[in-house]
C-alpha cells in the first residue's frame, strides 16, 4: 500500500513510523514493492512568496488561521499525479488490475469517527493520501470543490493538527495488512475484530501464577479449551 502524507511537520513521523512493527512494515517487501510506501510531502514547499505562506486569517474574523485552497490543492495534485507516474513492480495498476486511484482523507474532529471495521476497509486499498490540518483547519472549498473523498475523526476532542491522527490511522491499517504482524502477534481476535463480535477483548494473563496474592482465574489453567473459548465469549464486552 501506498500512503502520501501532506503535512507541515513531516518531522513529527520520526519514531513513531520508523520504530517497531511500523518500521518493519515499511522494510518488508511483497512483489518488489514495500507493504507500506509511506512518502511524506512538506506542505510548506508549496507555500506561496518569499515566506512560503500557508495559511492566512479567516473571513468573518475570528481568532486562528485557516490553511490556504491555492496551497493545499496544487500539493495535492502534484501528489497524486507523482502517485500515477510511479513505476513500481505493478506499474500504476492497482491490485485489482484497475489504474490506481488515491482515497484522499483530510482529519477533522467534524469528520466521521473511525472505527475497527472503517480501518479493515481501508487496509484493502492501494493507495491513501492523508492530509493533516493545523491551525484552524482547511479552507471549506478543499472539501466542497472535491479534493477530499472523506473527512475523518479520531475522536471527540480537538488536538493541534491532524498529524497525531495520521499516525493512528497508519499504526491501525499497518496491522490489517497480510505479512506485517508476526503470528506472535496476530490480529485476527482482537478488541473490535469481527471474529469477536466487534466487542471488547477478554482479559489476557500469564505466569507467574500467583502475584502479590492475586491469583489467574481456575478455568484458564484447566487445560479444558471448549471451557476455556466459553469463558473467553463470556467475558467480551
Ligand atoms: N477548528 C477546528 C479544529 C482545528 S484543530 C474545529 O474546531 O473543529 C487543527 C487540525 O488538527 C485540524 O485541521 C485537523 O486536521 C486536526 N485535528 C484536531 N483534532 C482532530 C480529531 N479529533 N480528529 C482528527 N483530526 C483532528
Amino acid at each position: 500500500m501506498r500512503i502520501d502524507i501532506l503535512t507541515l511537520f513531516p518531522g513529527m513521523f520520526t519514531g513513531p513510523l520508523t520504530e517497531s512493527i511500523l518500521a518493519r512494515a515499511q522494510e518488508r517487501c511483497a512483489d518488489g514493492m514495500p507493504l507500506l510506501d509511506i512518502h511524506f510531502h512538506d506542505l510548506r514547499k508549496f507555500g506561496l512568496g518569499k515566506y512560503h505562506q500557508v495559511d492566512d486569517s479567516p473571513y468573518g474574523g475570528g481568532a486562528g488561521m485557516v490553511m490556504r485552497a491555492d496551497v493545499i490543492v496544487p500539493a495535492m495534485e502534484a501528489v497524486v499525479s507523482e502517485g500515477e507516474k510511479e513505476k513500481g513492480n505493478r506499474g500504476n495498476k492497482g491490485r485489482k488490475g484497475n489504474r490506481r486511484k488515491p482515497w484522499r482523507i483530510y482529519f477533522s474532529p467534524r469528520g466521521k469517527k473511525l472505527k475497527q471495521a472503517k480501518v479493515e476497509r481501508l487496509a484493502k486499498r492501494d493507495w491513501l493520501i492523508l492530509l493533516c490540518g493545523h491551525y484552524e483547519g482547511i479552507d471549506q472549498r478543499i472539501i466542497d470543490g472535491g479534493w477530499i473523498d472523506e473527512e475523518m475523526s479520531i475522536g471527540d476532542y480537538v488536538l493541534t493538527g491532524g498529524e497525531l491522527p495520521a499516525m493512528v490511522l497508519v499504526d491501525a491499517i499497518a496491522r490489517q495488512i497480510p505479512g506485517v504482524l508476526g503470528k506472535e502477534e496476530s490480529a485476527a481476535e482482537e478488541s473490535f475484530s469481527a471474529s469477536l463480535g466487534r466487542k471488547k477483548e477478554y482479559p489476557h494473563y500469564t505466569r507467574p501464577e500467583e502475584f502479590k496474592g492475586l491469583t489467574v482465574p481456575d478455568v484458564l489453567l484447566s487445560g479444558n479449551h471448549s471451557k476455556i473459548q466459553r469463558w473467553r465469549i463470556d467475558s467480551l464486552k
